[in-house]
């Protein structure tokens, strides 16, 4: 309804309002005015719009003003119930839901009224209330980080679990092949299908019903990434999740997924054995471990993260940052400070300058990993980073320790060495003194759009997807 039709809704009631006032009839007043008593009905329901002279004509006959009848209050509180009722209604909100309209009748009483406009208060509330997901979601992402962090970033139910199924389908050492993958859903029950039209807002779909799974198509670039979203689509079955209830819920499923994924590509038994192998000879490396399992270097990065403070005793940070700074994946426990926003948030914020994962982009040779020491007001830490680049840009994915670990890793000999005072403004953030008098109210720049990590998420079965898109894709596919 329009705004107009709005104000004729209140117009209606005022004039009705003023009608029964004189003890009229709508036959009566209609009668007075010169229109059927039906045309004033649709008037006072806010249907038909009244002329002007008919508005005289109503004020002059129930002995009121013009301006009385079209002022926008409503003229008593159960006109002001109706009018917000129908008001309600006729939102996008209640629209949505298919539900029909209640029809007010006279008999129907204020308290029945009150009722229903309490319902759909409170169906506003909690819409804005979803609208405020970027703020749930980076709370329940902290949560997340902070409750792994305390059990070391290790999973072990998860890790026994990838080992069973791995035995299973005969996996025994090196790098996992996609036929070992199609094996491993084979055994659930599960056939792998690769199609051009998955929704977008997914990135796998399984049909439980016809036992497929649905994944992109295997000839994209990179296509190792495949065996992971294989492996993650099958761990919602073997973890049991359902629908998530909320963002958190959402989250740790997902935290879920990759780890059950990475413990496949990357088994707890065998790259334990590498990674001591590794420390025992002094020649620690992210690179080493990743070409050994055949996988990313972000993903063998963070899987050190699982495995070493466990096994081999080690703490350590991990770093994904883009090419502004910006932290889009992290995890910590050497105690290497990071910017945190008042939530406590690390994602999405900027890490210091002088720290390898930035200087990192200003190395000519990039095939290598840049290694580098920085002392910090928390200690000095080595790092190791890798620079690649995704089609959101360019991005850094680092490793590293407190200064004493270092001599496990081979780069420790780097003469590479920075200062950062981080968090004070005065280390990178704030513009030198000259530099601020020789630009200051002399320079424009124009502001990127800031893509926030977490933008709201379509609301449905599953948070993040848009069911439809899912529902029609499946009915598209379960006939084939
Ligand atoms: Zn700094």
């Amino acid at each position: 309804m329009s705004t107009s039709g709005l104000e004729l809704s209140t117009l209606g009631h005022r004039i009705r309002h003023h009608r029964l006032a004189r003890g009229l009839t709508l036959d009566e007043l209609g009668a007075t005015v010169g229109v059927a008593g039906s045309q004033l009905s649709l008037i006072e329901n806010g249907k038909r719009e009244p002329k002007l002279s008919l508005l005289q004509a109503i004020a002059l006959a129930t002995d009121t003003e013009v301006t009385d009848l079209i002022s926008g209050e409503p003229p008593n509180r159960r006109a002001a119930l109706e009018i917000e009722l129908e008001r309600a209604q006729a939102g996008s909100v209640f629209r949505q839901l298919g539900i029909a309209p209640v029809r007010v009748s006279k008999g129907m009483s204020d308290e029945t009224i009150e009722s229903i406009l309490g319902l759909h208060r409170e169906l506003l509330r909690r819409e804005r209330e979803a609208i405020a997901t970027p703020e749930e979601a980076r709370r329940a992402n902290t949560e997340l980080r902070i409750r792994m962090r305390e059990r070391g970033n290790y999973l072990p139910e998860i890790e026994r679990l990838a080992e069973k199924q791995l035995k299973a389908a005969g996996h025994t050492s090196g790098a996992l092949s996609h036929r070992t993958v199609s094996i491993m859903a084979e055994q659930l029950g599960f056939e792998l299908l690769y199609v051009n039209d998955l929704p977008h807002s997914t990135r796998s779909v399984t049909d439980l019903e016809n036992g497929r799974i649905y994944l992109p198509p295997a000839s994209i670039p990179g296509g190792h990434g495949l065996r992971s979203m294989a492996l993650q689509a099958m761990a919602h079955r073997l973890l049991g999740h359902t629908p998530p209830t909320d963002y958190a819920d959402f989250l740790q499923q997902r935290l879920e997924i990759n780890y059950y994924a990475a413990c496949c590509l990357m088994p707890e038994t065998a790259a334990v054995s590498f990674l001591q192998q590794a420390k025992k000879d002094r020649n620690l490396a992210v690179e080493d471990f990743r070409d050994a399992f055949g996988v990313t270097h972000e993903g063998a990065g963070m899987r050190m993260t699982n495995l070493m403070t466990e096994h081999l005793g080690m703490q350590l940070h991990f770093l994904r940052v883009d090419a502004t700074g910006a932290i889009t994946r992290v995890y910590e426990n050497d105690g290497i400070p990071l910017p945190m926003d008042v939530t406590g948030s690390i994602e999405g914020q900027r890490v210091c300058r002088h720290f390898s994962a930035r200087q990192a982009f200003t190395q000519q040779n990039r095939t290598t990993e840049h290694h580098q020491y920085v002392d910090t007001p928390g200690g000095t830490y080595w790092s190791s980073t890798q620079t690649g680049s995704s089609g959101e840009g360019e991005f850094s994915v680092t490793v590293g320790v407190a200064f004493d670990d270092s001599r496990w890793w081979r780069g420790r000999e780097t003469s590479e060495r920075a200062v950062s005072h981080c968090p004070d403004e005065s280390c990178c953030r704030r513009p030198p003194a000259d530099a601020t008098d020789r630009w200051k109210g002399r320079a424009w720049p124009s502001a990127r759009v800031h893509t926030h990590m977490f933008s709201p998420l379509p609301r449905g079965a599953f948070p993040g997807v848009d069911d439809n898109e899912v529902y029609t894709f499946l009915d598209r596919h379960a006939g084939e």
